[in-house]
């Protein structure tokens, strides 16, 4: 499952190793030295003792003090084995007797032991033994004392390289232990996000060599619904099925890493330059084809992707992130289970996100919001038998903000529910109003608009308490939902919307024909309604293609039982082209803009008096353009 490869730093020796190997030096030219020196030293004041003691400890300092940073490896066994052959050499050319030289090969088994492993504390004994033999046959010249003298070194080394080496295996597999977990994620094996940060880095450092890095930030959709729906212990299931299917999809040599929560990131390196990002979103696509089997039963599950590719020279891992999080962050509201590429003009539109949530706050409390109504007209009779609330927020500093900019803004900072709230309470009290002037009689009804942030926090209870606080029935009011809401089958949406469409009111299903959705929800859900979106009505005049849609779409929705609104209806044209597809409802510049409260009251009561116009259709209290 891991693909890591870049964590391991083993190819360069630290620093702290050399400097270790360096005290070992020291110690054990002390040691010879004080030995020579000793009263029952044979060999007391040997100036070839003395110089090779000296010379090790040399050689300790320069290990030490030295600039002895990231020496590779292979260095350092090189320094033993010359060293050995040196002393051998040494020791030969002037023909000492063979007991001190013991000393100079006791501390050099250990140390190839504890830093090498049991590989190299062999290959080091036996180059010990190889290089004591040599010299003992060459100054003895007697080969079986020599043998005795041989056996027993090479016991002694042996027995203390393999003391030395057990020990340290055993603290080498701390240290392992200690290195995985400081950089891996226990649940599911993957690189943690400081395992991420390392691999990041070498691949950046490697990036000055020419290629590139691409990073991606991956977060799944709607996991907090699987936590709170499901329990932990589901969600933590899901993420571990989820790992491998990340992890196969990268290339090898690709690092994919857990960051924590539902996060997952991927570092890829492209030396060559010649990586094929789409290649790779598509394989990463394919990760979310199949439904994750859990505990629970099968769960569908997606995931939102924000890229960034490292071009600059100036590019550090944390601005790659910081960007790749901006990306993301895009994604996420554009639509659930989208992939974005970062490019700067993402971080504009980030800040005017951050400061309509800011000016957005308390909107509500300083009266800065009001509700527009737009009339839904009979084609037929071209009576007024409803009207659309919709949003406005004019805010002293930004100045009049458009919905479409503002409410994803609230729908994305938990803004939407007490805003929801208020429109419908304030769509309740004008159609209450109306009703008691005596200008819209009992069938009239007024849309709002519900988003599915709105839709699953609970909305269906307020919606029957206000329906009972102004006393209007269920039908009074119609719920508007786009089709976005609906690309999320998840159980909590599901849900949803039965408690919604128990409480009475009619569900219309908005700008219908925007979406990315299968027609089937059409019959799934409980929907009473449909309305075309303004951008296929708009043309049905000029394009027979567009009129063939529309067509298409009213046979269906009449197969199956819906009601149909057109949307966006501006020229007498489209009104009657309409009407002769067999629409029955229309809404659109045409009649009326949305107008606030006053005076879309003062258009209703001119409403009631229906003039006719040149073409013999009915344009009822409308203001033709
Ligand atoms: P929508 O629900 O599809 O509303 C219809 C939009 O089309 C409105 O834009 C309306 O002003 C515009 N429109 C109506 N007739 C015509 C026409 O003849 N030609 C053209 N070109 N446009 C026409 P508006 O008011 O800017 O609202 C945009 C969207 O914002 C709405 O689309 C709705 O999705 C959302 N929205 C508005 N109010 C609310 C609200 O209270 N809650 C939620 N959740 N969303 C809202
Ligand atoms: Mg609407
Ligand atoms: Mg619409």
């Amino acid at each position: 499952m891991q693909v890591t490869t870049s964590l391991e730093p083993t190819e360069l020796a630290p620093a702290w190793m050399a400097r270790a190997l360096g005290v070992l030096y020291g110690c054990g030219g002390s040691l010879a030295l004080v030995w020579t020196e000793l009263p029952h030293s044979h060999q007391g004041g040997d100036r070839v003792v003395v110089a090779m003691a000296l010379t090790a400890i040399a050689l300790g300092l320069v290990l030490v003090f030295g600039p002895t940073d990231r020496l590779p490896m292979w260095t350092f066994h090189l320094i033993i084995a010359v060293i050995q052959v040196v002393i051998s050499v040494a020791y030969v050319a002037v023909g000492t007797p063979t007991n001190d030289i013991r000393l100079y090969y006791a501390w050099a088994t250990p140390y190839a032991a504890f830093f090498f492993g049991r590989r190299a504390a062999v290959g080091h004994s036996l180059w010990t033994a190889a290089c004591l033999a040599g010299s003992l046959v060459l100054i003895d010249g007697a080969p079986v004392v020599s043998l005795r003298v041989w056996l027993m070194t090479m016991g002694a080394v042996v027995a203390v390289g393999s003391l030395v080496s057990i020990v340290a295996a055993r603290m080498r597999a701390g240290r392992d232990l200690l290195h995985t977990a400081a950089t891996h994620d226990p649940l599911t094996g993957l690189a943690n996000r400081r395992g991420f940060a390392v691999a990041l880095d070498a691949a950046l450092d490697r990036r000055q060599d020419g290629g590139s890095v691409v990073v991606l930030l991956v977060d799944l959709d709607h996991f907090k619904l699987v936590n709170d729906t499901h329990g932990h212990h589901v969600g933590d299931e899901m993420l571990v099925e989820l790992a491998p299917r990340l992890a196969a999809s990268v290339r090898a040599g690709d690092l994919v890493a857990r960051m924590g929560g539902d996060e997952f990131a991927i570092v890829c390196e492209d030396r060559a330059g010649g990586m094929d990002l789409t290649e790779l979103l598509t394989r990463l696509d394919a990760v979310w084809a199949l439904p994750v089997a859990l505990e629970a039963g099968e769960l569908p599950v997606s995931g939102s992707i924000g890229v960034v590719v490292c071009t600059g020279p100036d590019d550090t891992a944390e601005s790659l992130l910081r960007d790749a999080d901006v990306a993301l962050y895009r994604a996420k509201a554009d639509r659930r289970g989208s992939t974005v590429i970062y490019d700067p003009s993402l971080r504009a539109g980030l800040a005017r996100r951050a400061t309509l949530d800011q000016a957005l706050r308390g909107a509500l409390a300083r009266a800065e919001l009001s509700l527009a109504f737009q009339p839904v007209v009979d084609l037929d009779t071209g009576r007024w038998v409803g009207a659309e609330a919709l949003l406005r927020w004019t805010s002293p500093e930004l100045g009049v903000v458009p919905p479409a900019e503002f409410i994803p803004v609230a729908e994305d900072r938990g803004q939407i529910g007490p805003i929801g709230d208020w429109v419908l309470d304030q769509a309740c009290r004008q159609l209450v109003g109306w009703r008691a002037d005596g200008l819209v009689d009992g069938d009239f009804a007024v849309a709002i608009n519900v988003s599915g942030r709105q839709l699953r926090a609970g909305f269906a209870p307020r919606v029957v308490a206000t329906l009972d606080r102004y006393g209007l029935p269920p039908r009074a009011v119609h719920l508007e939902i786009t089709e976005s809401v609906l690309l999320d089958d998840s159980r909590a949406t599901t849900e949803a919307l039965a408690e919604l469409r128990a409480t009475g009111s009619p569900m219309l299903l908005d700008d219908f024909g925007t979406g990315y959705s299968s027609l089937s929800y059409l019959q799934r859900l409980p929907l009473e309604g449909l309305k075309i979106d303004k951008s296929f009505v708009a043309d049905i005049t000029i394009s027979p293609q567009r009129r063939t849609l529309v067509s298409a779409m009213l046979a269906m929705a009449d197969g199956l039982g819906l009601d149909v609104v057109a949307e966006g209806v501006e020229t007498q044209e489209v009104a009657d082209g309409l009407r002769q597809l067999g629409c029955r409802r229309a809404q659109g510049y045409l009649w009326a803009r949305p107008e606030s409260a006053e005076v879309f009251a003062h258009l209703l009561a001119a409403s009631r008096v229906p003039p006719a116009n040149d073409h013999g259709s009915v344009i009822v209290g409308g203001r033709p353009r």
